[in-house]
């Protein structure tokens, strides 16, 4: 059983506190340290130690572990300090603002031979392993074209998300999310990447982003991330050869619509549309069609927590590696590189 300590105990540490930790026999939590005395308070209530400096929390030999909750801005510093004092870590996303800093980190984890792995929590998404399900199983043939969508209508909640000088951002927030989903399942470089960022509610961060990247194997993504959308467009919406798929929501409402193998197709008839006549864009005959319901979320068999404490007892691979990591962060540079100069950048990550 590996003590863990949470630096940070605000809304994510406290998720992690009360609903991730729980999930495995493995680890737990003992303590949390934070800045601002309420939420350190807010640690105490749920039956946590109070430790009341960082330093008290690197001093105790009884802590094996610190999990890393803080605005962006911090990661790096508290977990060279954590590595150096011997403990393994466990950062929340993103990583940290740029690969260099991450290079820092990985450079002392190896020398003081101790864990650190980053909760990219959303490699777990029902919605993204439907995805990877039909991606793999080629439901509906050779996908070619891949949509990926973040929509809300809150604006940027909370402080520091907002201040580019704790890393806020959507391209920080969200963007480290589905660039390292969309990385994970296809198998093939980046090899072109242009981008544009919102600024539309007058942070200076973003509010939000679109990107385009290209694959070596020639699929086309387009990621989209916005924080001002009253009607929101589907997650995930993807293209085969012989298919399409849309997932809706969270909720994992959605189908598969395939071309009917084996069936005469007939050609289709102009239809009117708008003041003119189209051909080309009239729509399929339902007999030419089969609906069907998305298939199961592929099923990974380990939980994030579970993988870690593994990992330090040295009888697993991390299933979050670094270096999966740090193409994620060499990403992120060429989304904002691409936005800054306004060019397509031909690239190879
Ligand atoms: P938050 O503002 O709710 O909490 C951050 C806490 O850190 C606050 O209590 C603050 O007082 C404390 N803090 C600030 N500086 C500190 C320091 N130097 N030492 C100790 N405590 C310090 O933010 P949050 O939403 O909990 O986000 C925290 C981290 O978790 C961020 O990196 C964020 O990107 C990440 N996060 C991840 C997910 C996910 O799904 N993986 C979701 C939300 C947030």
């Amino acid at each position: 059983m590996l003590n863990l300590v949470i630096i940070g105990y605000g809304g994510m540490g406290r998720h992690h506190a009360k609903d991730l930790i729980s999930q495995t026999r493995h680890v737990q939590c003992v303590g949390a340290y934070d800045t601002d005395p309420d939420n350190l308070e807010k640690a105490g209530l749920d039956g946590f130690i109070m430790y009341q400096t960082f330093e008290t929390v690197l001093d105790d030999d009884g802590v094996d572990a610190i999990l890393i909750a803080t605005p962006n801005d911090y990661h790096e510093y508290i977990a060279i300090q954590a590595l150096q004092a011997g403990k393994h870590v466990i950062c929340e996303k993103p990583v940290t603002l740029t690969a260099a800093s991450l290079e820092r980190i990985m450079v002392v984890a190896k020398a003081m031979e101790r864990t650190f792995m980053v909760h990219q929590n959303r490699r777990w998404d029902d919605d993204y392993l439907i995805i990877r399900n039909i991606y793999e199983n080629q439901e509906i043939g050779d996908v070619f074209h891949i949509e990926s969508r973040i929509h809300g209508g809150n604006g940027i909640p909370g402080d520091w998300r907002c201040e580019a000088v704790h890393g806020g951002g959507m391209v920080y927030d969200w963007g480290v999310h589905v660039f390292d989903q969309l990385l994970m399942m296809i198998k093939s470089p980046v090899i072109s990447v242009s981008s544009d960022l919102s600024f539309v509610l007058g942070h200076d961060s973003d509010d939000g982003f679109v990107t385009q990247l290209i694959f070596e194997n020639g699929i086309r993504a387009h990621i989209e991330v916005a924080t001002t959308n009253f009607i929101t467009l589907p997650r995930w919406y993807v293209k085969g050869l012989t298919g399409t798929a849309v997932i809706h929501d969270w909720n994992r409402n959605g189908e598969m619509v395939l071309l009917r193998a084996n069936v005469d197709h007939v050609p289709p008839k102009p239809i009117r549309a708008g003041a003119g006549f189209t051909k080309t864009m009239a729509p399929l005959r339902e007999a030419s069609l089969e609906r069907k319901p998305l298939p199961e979320p592929l099923v990974l068999d380990t939980t994030f927590y579970d993988n870690f404490a593994a990992v330090v007892a040295g009888t697993a691979m991390p299933y979050v590696a670094n270096d999966e990591v740090m193409r994620v962060m060499v990403l992120l540079e060429t989304v904002f590189e691409a936005f800054e100069t306004q060019q397509t950048i031909h690239t190879h990550i």
